[in-house]
């Protein structure tokens, strides 16, 4: 099985700081529920680029000996949450590669839809992988350019894929920041305080905060921003820009302490609970959130309903999320180890269960399963978002058309299957009223199926294949 087009990915890089790859170390910190599998770190002093990277947490995999081996003026840093096939080191990030005009390191969030194609073209033509990530092609494609500056040979390499992208670029004397035309993926500018401060770029403004650096703005959708001793320069090398930016950013894999689109992610939930309530309310005596993701909705449906709130189920924070255990027997067993429920919360109530989403059903059932052993007389199941039918093919995880519980079944037979009393979802025109005015709209592919960069097949969407490990042999 050949697979690594798909990641969820956090970026983190900045340019003037005599500690920048401890700067990127706090960075990747803040940014670590954006993939748990690998995590990297390239540095430079201006005369080469020295990088570490390795399968685990963070935490885990940088020490302070070996931030020490990570010397100069200038960091990029990327986390990655692969899917299965490609859960290698050779697939982490950023990736660092020599060629005729220099060294030049990479850090990707996104995907890329025509890689598959780009690279079997590549490699007619002899060129040769080493990992089997969508970002690799962009490398070949940079080296192959006959342009001379980094910036335009860059360009000319990101004029021939499509997909999503907020990339990172580190050269010895620039970092090059670019989101790609629809502008997919998160990406913010900020700067540290004080004359002469940094400059760093990075997937969520919840980075900036660690390092006490001010936000500035998002990199807009089809911007380069080229960052030097000479300053920081914005380009527009990619148009037309259409934003469709990610609208699942905001219901779930953003960190609600994050500003996108110049809202407060945590603000946007607790709206989204509020507009459910409104769309789908029921008596009850207590709304309970699926924590951590489901509490600023259960905030909002409880404010809005005037139903209490209250934490019926403790996570334990110690577990990875459940999503990202690669075995379906694990990820059962997972729920249970990583949730539990609060008898005296639940027990002789009428209990409303708020969470952001429903991919497989597999966590709802759990969860409800544990709220009516813990003695809930009667548990309502409200989800913040529309149901989930379409897969994502731009960064985001997601299972095959065909495991997604909604694209399979109808709202009566997933209540069925969870075992609710009830199950009311958020509406699409509810979820768009809620989320923060963009120039254009929002990627919502996941619920709509209405996919804005084409898929590079003539298959329909429901036919394409697994997402975890894009080609099936
Ligand atoms: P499931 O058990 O498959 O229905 O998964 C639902 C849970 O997964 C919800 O609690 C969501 O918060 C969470 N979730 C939704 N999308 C993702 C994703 N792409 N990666 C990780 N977790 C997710």
């Amino acid at each position: 099985m050949s697979d690594g087009w798909h990641d969820e990915c956090g970026v983190f890089g900045i340019h003037g700081h005599p500690e920048a790859s401890n700067m990127a170390y706090l960075g990747l910190y803040a940014l670590q529920h954006r993939g748990q599998e690998s995590a990297g770190i390239a540095s430079t002093d201006g005369e080469k680029i020295i990088f570490h990277k390795e399968m685990g947490l963070v935490a885990d995999i940088f020490s302070e000996e070996i931030l020490s081996r990570l010397p100069g003026h200038m960091a990029i840093g990327h986390v990655r949450y692969s899917t299965t096939g490609s859960s290698e080191l050779k697939n982490a990030q950023p990736l660092v590669v020599d060629f005729e005009s220099g060294s030049i390191s990479i850090a990707h969030n996104g995907n890329l839809v025509n890689a598959q194609e780009l690279k079997r073209e590549l490699e007619v033509s002899g060129s040769i992988f080493q990992s089997s990530m969508d970002t690799e092609v962009i490398v070949h494609l940079i080296a192959r350019s006959r342009k001379e500056r980094i910036e335009d040979r860059i360009v000319d390499a990101l004029n021939q894929v499509r997909g999503a992208y907020s990339l990172l670029f580190m050269t010895r004397d620039k970092l090059i920041g670019v989101r790609d035309p629809h502008g997919i993926r998160p990406l913010a500018l900020g700067k540290m305080k004080g004359e002469g401060g940094a400059t760093v770029i990075t997937s969520e403004s919840c980075a900036l905060d660690l390092i006490e650096a001010e936000y500035l703005r998002e990199v807009e959708p089809g911007e380069m921003i080229v960052v030097d001793a000479r300053g920081t320069h914005s380009h527009r090398p990619f148009l037309p820009a259409v934003e469709h930016f990610c609208i699942f950013e905001y219901i779930y894999f953003a960190r609600p302490d994050s500003i996108m689109g110049g809202t407060c992610i945590y603000e946007v939930r607790k709206a989204l609970g509020r507009q459910l309530a409104k769309e789908c309310p029921v008596d009850a005596d207590v709304v309970i959130p699926v924590p951590d993701s489901g509490v600023p909705a259960a905030l909002g449906f409880s404010e809005a309903s005037g139903i209490p709130f209250e934490m019926g189920l403790i996570r334990n924070h110690y577990v990875g999320r459940t999503f990202i255990e690669p075995q379906q027997s694990i990820r059962h067993f997972g729920v249970k180890i990583k949730l539990n429920a609060v008898r005296g919360v639940v027990s002789g109530k009428r209990v409303v269960v708020v969470d952001d989403s429903i991919v497989r059903g597999t966590t709802g059932r759990k969860i409800i399963k544990m709220i009516r052993a813990a003695g809930a007389k009667e548990v309502h199941f409200r989800i913040s978002s529309p149901p989930t039918c379409y897969p994502c093919f731009y960064g985001i995880d997601t299972p095959h058309r065909r495991d997604l519980i909604a694209a399979t079944h109808t709202g009566e037979e997933t209540n069925t299957y969870l075992t609710s009393d009830s199950l009311g979802y958020l509406s699409m025109e509810g979820l768009h009223a809620c989320v923060p005015n963009r120039k254009t709209t929002y990627c919502d592919a996941c619920f709509s199926g209405n996919y804005p960069v084409p898929l590079e097949t003539e298959e329909p969407a429901e036919q394409l294949p697994l997402f975890r490990g894009s080609v099936r042999v």
